[in-house]
């Protein structure tokens, strides 16, 4: 993505429609795993707030659910290879002995995913599941790591339901291409 780019709405890849059943789904296989006990929604910031948002008002009542974020600083094409990725704000909650759903908006390459899962893993949750809405396998660099999965989606920049371009176009209820001015 060209960050000095003048960009417009293209097309919609996803409808809010689509985005609202296939939630509803995922809410129902998490709801069927975890009912009745404490799971801790771990969302990234900015992207996942308002999947996260939707996914936990889908859950069945008997979940005990409770929300924290972290935020992550994005690497420059220099570390990508190298997955350097850098964590800017820490989650309030001690996962010690919890169970724990981290939450984000699209992997690209799994880096950051893979970066934030050893390091949850390595406070000792009792169980660490990952849960994407988004997933571009074209540019996979890391083994599989996805528990719950949204859409799979080709290789295109998408906007819209969280996802910004230059910090524009979150609020947007669809999911959305974009393409050169
Ligand atoms: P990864 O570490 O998996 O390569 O990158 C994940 C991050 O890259 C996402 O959290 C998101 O911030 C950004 N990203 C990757 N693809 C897209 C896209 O198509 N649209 C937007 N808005 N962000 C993307």
């Amino acid at each position: 993505m060209d960050e000095t780019g003048d960009y417009e709405l293209d097309h919609i890849m996803l409808t809010r429609g689509a985005i609202s059943e296939r939630i509803s789904e995922l809410a129902a296989s998490i709801s069927g795993e975890y009912g009745g006990g404490e799971l801790i929604f771990t969302g990234v910031l900015k992207g996942a707030v308002i999947f996260m948002s939707d996914l936990v008002r889908s859950l069945d009542r008997s979940v005990d659910a409770r929300m924290d974020f972290i935020a992550v600083s994005s690497y420059g094409n220099a570390s990508a290879s190298s997955g350097a990725v850098k964590m800017i704000k820490d989650m309030d909650t001690c996962i010690e002995g919890k169970n724990v759903i981290l939450v984000e908006d699209i992997m690209d390459t799994g880096l950051t995913l893979s970066y934030l899962k050893d390091t949850l893993t390595a406070r000792g949750p009792e169980t660490l599941r990952t849960c994407v809405l988004l997933e571009k396998p074209d540019r996979k660099k890391v083994d599989s790591i996805l528990d719950y999965r949204g859409f799979t989606i080709p290789d295109e920049f998408v906007v819209g339901y969280g996802l910004d371009y230059a910090g524009k176009w979150r609020n947007l209820p669809d999911i959305w291409c974009v393409t050169k001015r």
